[in-house]
């Protein structure tokens, strides 16, 4: 599948980088989650200081190029840039891809200095967390022991992100790292947290979330009914992606569903339609994200509960929905659907996707460690669990997040295990 994104040059990088007002207190910096020294690194760049630019950006983010394309930074760094007022905003992850995709280009690879410390630290999952974690202690010298129960490393990013929006090349070579720093992956589902954790002086859970939620309506286990998260991942995969031809109905309002809608449509689907049970401003795609489907011609309906999947010789044939209207907020705050008696929509199709969430594994239970309101309760400033030495962070603690978010408290991770070897 095509790269969605086109290669920039260094004339445009080097021309929009000094558009920088260069402030005193950039706000930009504190719109990134990741606290990355912005204005170090757009300076840096503006003098053509390639090398400078990657390493202001890895000391706090090691998925430069990564980030700088799935990062929501309309949401967060460039939402916040002062030149906003002035005219459009900095386009700093734009310039944060182009850095990360010419370092990878140019060879420019952080150096890492002899291990002095090996397998006394085990991390659970190689997804954004768990790599984090993996990165930053190995820059101190530190070798984890790596489990990850998936041949791919990286996570949703490594197999459910679409191709077209972090191509796979990308990914790989920003986590070459692994291999070439002499970090062991062990391929295999960690089943017994209990032993592990007994086994390591500090063990960091960074398992992601776990199965995809189903929907439980007539109609829902017919054939043509796909999951987000294996369809992603097939049309992602080696062997040939499905060809279809009809319509398709998404269900649900997160990024998989819009990722799931511009999948279906680069699958051959006549025509998209993302159907939501709240109202639009509860949906929890991003911005940016809704913007991009509405571009590539996908439908957006609002305040509908779906409520049967029909048939027609044994396959889909369309999904019934009622509408609702929006209620009182739930405890998530945000308004509930509530269906309105006696409405309901058929909309004809030929296949749908459900996008409905995930719900999280629940392994780490064993350990007794105590729960928050998603997953394992931590110490936001170490990612300590209630278990001293074990950690956890990423999707598994927010019950859902951002890749950056992840990143970030992995490196927090790594910072507060660091302490602890130090200390025994
Ligand atoms: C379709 C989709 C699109 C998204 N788009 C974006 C986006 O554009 N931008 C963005 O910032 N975020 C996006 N996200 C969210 C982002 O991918 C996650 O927030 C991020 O990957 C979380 O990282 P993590 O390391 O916590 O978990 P994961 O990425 O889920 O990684 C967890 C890893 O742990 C492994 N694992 C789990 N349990 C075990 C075990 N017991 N033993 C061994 N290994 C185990 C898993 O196999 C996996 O590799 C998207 C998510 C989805 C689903």
């Amino acid at each position: 599948m095509d790269d969605a994104f086109p290669p920039q040059r260094l004339q445009w990088a080097v021309a929009e980088a000094s558009r920088c007002l260069m402030c005193e207190d950039p706000p930009c910096q504190q719109g990134c989650l990741a606290g990355v020294d912005i204005k170090k690194f757009i300076r840096a760049l503006k003098s053509r200081n390639l090398r400078g630019a990657v390493s202001a950006i890895r000391d706090s983010n090691f998925l430069v190029a990564t980030c700088g394309r799935v990062c929501p930074q309309g949401e967060l760094c460039e939402k916040r840039c002062s030149a906003t007022g002035l005219a459009r905003p900095i386009a700093i992850g734009e310039l944060q891809r182009f850095v990360g995709e010419l370092a990878i280009k140019d060879g420019i690879k952080t150096v890492f200095p002899e291990p002095r410390s090996q397998g006394e630290v085990a991390v659970v999952g190689a997804g954004p967390a768990g790599l984090a974690v993996a990165y930053y202690l190995r820059r101190e010298g530190v070798v984890v022991d790596l489990y990850e129960r998936h041949a791919l490393l990286g996570g949703v990013p490594g197999r459910v992100l679409p191709v077209f929006r972090l191509p796979r090349a990308v990914l790989e070579a920003e986590l070459a790292f692994v291999a070439e720093s002499g970090i062991p992956v062990r391929r295999e589902e960690v089943k017994d947290f209990g032993e592990l954790a007994g086994r390591y002086k500090a063990v960091f859970l960074g398992c992601g979330l776990g199965v995809s939620r189903g929907l439980d309506v007539p109609g829902a286990a017919l054939a043509g009914v796909h999951q987000a998260d294996g369809l992603l991942e097939l049309a992602n995969g080696e062997s040939p992606a499905p060809r279809w031809t009809g319509p398709t109905v998404v269900l649900g309002g997160g990024n998989t569903a819009i990722d799931a809608s511009a999948v279906a449509l680069r699958l051959g689907s006549s025509k998209v339609t993302i159907a939501y049970r709240r109202g639009e401003a509860e949906m929890p795609a991003w911005l940016e994200h809704r913007q991009f489907a509405l571009e590539e011609g996908v439908e957006l309906k609002f305040l509908r509960v779906p409520v049967g999947v029909l048939a027609a010789g044994g396959r889909v044939a369309g999904v019934r929905l009622q509408r609702s209207e929006p209620g009182a907020p739930d405890a998530s705050g945000r308004a509930q659907a509530i269906p309105i008696e006696g409405a309901f929509e058929e909309i004809p199709c030929e296949q749908v996707i459900l996008a409905l969430g995930n719900d999280l594994d629940g392994g780490w239970r064993a350990l007794g460690i105590d729960a928050g309101p998603k997953g394992p309760r931590v110490d936001p400033e170490t990612m300590q669990t209630s278990r001293p030495g074990v950690y956890a962070g990423g999707d598994l603690v927010s019950g859902g997040a951002t890749v950056v978010q992840a990143v970030v408290d992995g490196r927090r991770a790594a910072r507060a295990i660091l302490q602890r070897l130090a200390l025994q």
